[in-house]
């Protein structure tokens, strides 16, 4: 080998650089060098390339130069949310030591440093790095080997909330659509697994990680040493797969945040079955969270969210996303809305109680894992003031609804000596972190305030020393100032420099700098001075951090308190946020029992609802009713009819949306609703494309169809729109035919279909529980008016070109299609319903049908004449008249 030369010498910084990288594969490096992260090779290519920052060299490596990008520390925070919303991961390393204790050790001594967290998406606390209202959670999948049961483990860490539970394997799409984890941990081998491999890649985040982090054998002495507990008795009753999917959840926590214990409560387990199920493509057709285009606006949620805090918000999506199936629990959270509804006084007061009460779970969080700032310990001061007052007013109201008493027992009254103490203690103006200190208020820590006299005094002192410096030099303009580099520093302008150079001043004055057009100097007396200030300030600000930790420290003593307290307000966050939007909308409480009934009468859509609303136009309500009729044991089918845009959709999704609001517990856009508890919701609702999976329209439309025909039960609803619209006629009308069949005679459910069949109406005559319903439209001088009713019966025509017509098709194509269409239906009469449908697509037809058998239109006329019009054997003249025998044509 090649005697080593000095460019494949590695430095000893670059040493530890490596090894560290060594330690952390897969994340990109932060490497804190003074008031920087750098990064550096790979790791600062792709930062450079995500985040747009400049890609510079420092030194080289085995001959190559070193890329290298840099951060400034004090921006990291939003450099990090920007790399982990692509999805990177990021190690942050910190020095550990002084660096003046390295060079103590000797000169070629690196500063120690050492890896202090991990920053992936599931794993945040920082406000600024987190959607307030959204919970953030990290999720584990374990599964046993060949088993086709999975175990689930789900935490937010910036609200201590552990769940656990068990799915099978099928039911893991559904599972995870519901929970919408911000990252999801799994085995190497799992996330391989080609059952696995397209469910996992859709999500946002996915980490894999090695076996041990997933090992049965130990997961109980993992959870057990996490809660500090002897036995896992004391914690939840899990089984061994949730066992170890929570045990994955803290080993993964334990190993991204390094040395600090983050508070979580003991696992809960989610009963199997309590919630309605809902799969993640019904969820996204019904527009849930986001809309079809990805926005929160426009949205079920942003529709009926009035919520004054943060944590309600984040509740109620938690409420929208797993509506329950027990008609007691519905029961109880419809007597609290309905208690809100009735007590206005109560519920505006208690809503602007909880307006100022802040996000205390998450300010909580921070500060147990020692990342809490001075705004964190107001948050809980004031979370602690709205508590009392929100006890104060329930206490005051006779009668509360069970789950209102619930939430009030888990709102004890926190201690007053924090609120007092806290109050006494935090300044109204604060610094964003605790290292800046003065947020520490005047008054409560007499030492502190003598150090601060001392300090500020002693600037008062540099002030008058700039006086007297003035005085004895005959330099008016002398200033004393202060930088980083310096400290303390007199300055003259350059012409005045000499003087103070000389006998006798310099004996005062030493020179430090010539600059331009100032000269600096600093004096003993100066030097002492700046010493006395800074030992002030630091010993100012150490007794600040100090009165800061044991304010943490009580906030610790109470944190069983002030969890219950966040979760408390949630809840009458929620409950009062239901009742302002049944006041608001008009929305009254739905009767819910174990029947199959399914009525409602005058329901709306409470999106399209709000929107109308806002442009000044009135909602059309409507009635379903898809109750078992007499002498029958199952619910009904509707299928309506209607032209497009007449309101189908928005009538299917409204019966959708209204089930799923009963059983949140809210009240619901109807004037009277009677549902008998819905187990299972699923809708096909219109379809794009799905090419980012290689699927079309029709695929995934089938797709989806064969979901709800093998799995819906008695006790579902299903909306179905327009199947069997993306292939050839027949084919379409066939599948839709033999699915009504099988809804009617197999699945048994309630369901709503609509259709542009019409030939469908007839099945009615077979199925008995069929019904056919209509949206009525109304003709008008040609054109169709939609009167959005919702009536018995089926339409008599489908309208597609008075449809064609509005959205603003040319003329001469709306003219071609009547005369086409009464072609059509003429031959129809002829042959029955048979021959109105052709095997081809509309478009074809149209282009085959023979000349001499229909009666010319104007625009075939027209077309004929430009066709047999030759431009380039023209003359402008000829061409001009022509243009005018065209004209005169119309
Ligand atoms: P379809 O499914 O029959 O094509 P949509 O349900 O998409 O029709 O409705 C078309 C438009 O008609 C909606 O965007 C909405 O603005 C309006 N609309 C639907 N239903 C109603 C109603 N009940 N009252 C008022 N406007 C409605």
């Amino acid at each position: 080998p090649a005697p080593a030369t000095d460019d494949t010498k590695v430095s000893p910084m670059m040493q530890q650089y490596l090894e560290i990288k060594a330690a952390n594969p897969g994340l990109l490096l932060f490497y804190r060098m003074g008031d920087f992260y750098e990064i550096f090779f790979e790791d600062a290519e792709l930062a450079s390339r995500s985040l747009g920052i400049v890609l510079t060299k420092r030194g080289k490596h085995q001959g190559m130069d070193i890329p290298m990008c840099g951060v400034p520390v004090v921006r990291a925070d939003e450099y990090l949310h920007r790399l982990i919303a692509l999805g990177i991961r990021v190690a942050v390393c910190e020095q550990m030591e002084d660096p003046a204790e390295a060079k103590k050790r000797g000169s070629k001594s690196v500063v120690r440093r050492d890896v202090v967290r991990v920053v992936t998406p599931g794993t945040l606390t920082e406000d600024n790095l987190l959607d307030a209202r959204a919970n953030n959670y990290l999720m584990a999948i374990a599964r046993a080997k060949g088993g086709d049961r999975i175990g689930l483990a789900w935490i937010d860490i910036s609200t201590a909330e552990f769940i656990v539970t068990e799915c099978a394997t099928g039911e893991l799409g559904a599972t995870l659509a519901r929970i919408n984890p911000n990252e999801v941990i799994v085995t190497d081998a799992l996330y391989s697994d080609p059952d696995l491999s397209q469910l996992l890649r859709e999500l946002s985040a996915v980490t894999p990680l090695t076996r041990d982090v997933f090992d049965t054998a130990t997961a109980e002495r993992r959870l057990c040493d996490y809660f500090a507990v002897a036995t896992m008795d004391g914690l939840s009753a899990m089984s061994r797969l949730e066992a170890t999917a929570a045990a994955a959840c803290v080993t993964y926590v334990e190993r991204t945040q390094i040395g600090k214990r983050i508070p979580l409560s003991p696992p809960t387990r989610e009963a199997v079955g309590t919630t309605m199920a809902i799969d993640p493509a019904t969820r996204a057709n019904l527009e849930l969270t986001r809309t079809l285009g990805g926005e929160r606006r426009g949205s079920l949620l942003d529709a009926i969210d009035c919520t004054v805090t943060a944590a309600g918000s984040r509740l109620l999506a938690q409420r929208l996303a797993a509506p329950l199936t027990d008609a007691a629990g519905i029961a109880r959270r419809h007597d609290a809305v309905a208690a809100f509804v009735a007590d206005s006084g109560l519920r505006d007061d208690l809503r602007s109680a909880l307006k100022v009460a802040p996000d205390m779970s998450r300010a909580l969080a921070r500060l147990l894992v020692g990342r809490g700032g001075p705004r964190d310990l107001v948050c809980i001061r004031d979370g602690v003031m709205a508590a009392d007052q929100v006890l104060d007013r329930l206490s005051a109201v006779e009668n509360l609804p069970a789950e209102i008493a619930a939430a009030m027992a888990g709102l004890r009254r926190p201690s007053r000596e924090l609120a007092a103490t806290f109050a006494r203690a935090l300044d109204d103006e604060l610094p964003l972190m605790k290292r800046d200190g003065g947020f520490v208020r005047e008054g409560f820590e007499p030492v502190l305030d003598e150090t601060r006299n001392l300090r500020d005094a002693s600037r008062l002192v540099v002030a008058s020393m700039q006086a007297r410096y003035a005085e004895d030099t005959g330099v008016k303009a002398l200033k004393i100032r202060h930088n980083n580099v310096l400290g303390y520093f007199v300055e003259v302008t350059a012409q005045h420099g000499d003087r103070l150079m000389q006998a006798p001043l310099n004996a005062t004055f030493i020179h430090r700098q010539t600059l331009a057009g100032q000269v600096r100097f600093t004096t003993s007396e100066l030097g002492e001075i700046e010493a006395k200030i800074a030992n002030a300030g630091d010993r100012a600000l150490g007794l600040e951090l100090e009165i800061f930790e044991r304010l943490a420290a009580m906030v610790a003593d109470d944190s069983d308190d002030l969890y219950a307290a966040s979760h408390a307000f949630a809840q009458l966050d929620v409950a009062t946020a239901l009742a302002k939007l049944a006041v608001d909308d008009n929305y009254v409480r739905p009767e819910v029992d174990e029947s199959l009934l399914f009525a409602i009468e005058g329901g709306r859509h409470p999106v399209v609802e709000q929107a109308l609303r806002r442009d000044g136009q009135p909602f059309i309500a409507n009635a379903s009713d898809l109750s078992p009729g007499p002498g029958q044991k199952s619910g009904q089918i509707w299928l309506i009819t209607g032209p497009n845009m007449a309101g189908k959709s928005t009538f299917l999704r409204q019966n959708a949306l209204i089930a799923l609001l009963a059983q949140i517990g809210s009240f619901v856009p109807a004037s009277r609703a009677r549902i008998g508890i819905v187990d299972r919701l699923f809708s096909r609702v219109g379809a794009a494309d799905d090419l980012a999976r290689g699927r079309s329209t029709f695929m995934v439309e089938m797709v989806e169809t064969a979901v709800i025909l093998n799995q819906a039960t008695e006790r579902a609803l299903v909306i179905l729109d327009e199947i069997g619209r993306g292939t050839a006629t027949f084919d379409g009308l066939s599948i839709a035919w033999a699915a009504i069949e099988h809804l009617h005679e197999s699945n048994r459910c309630r369901a709503l279909f609509a259709t542009h069949y019409h030939e469908l109406t007839q099945l009615s005559a077979k199925l008995p529980r069929l019904f056919n319903a209509t949206v009525r439209v109304k003709e008008w001088h040609g054109d169709v008016v939609f009167l959005h009713e919702v009536l018995p019966g089926s339409a008599d025509r489908s309208y597609g070109i008075q449809v064609a017509k509005l959205a603003g098709l040319p003329p001469a194509v709306i003219t071609r299609a009547k005369a086409v269409l009464a072609k059509l239906e003429a031959q129809d009469r002829g042959q029955g319903a048979k021959g109105l449908i052709d095997d081809l697509p509309l478009f074809a037809i149209t282009s085959r049908a023979p000349e001499e058998e229909r009666p010319p239109s104007e625009a075939d006329l027209l077309m004929e004449a430009v066709k047999a019009l030759h431009p380039d054997e023209m003359s402008p003249r000829e061409a001009l008249d022509a243009l005018y025998a065209l004209k005169a044509k119309l």
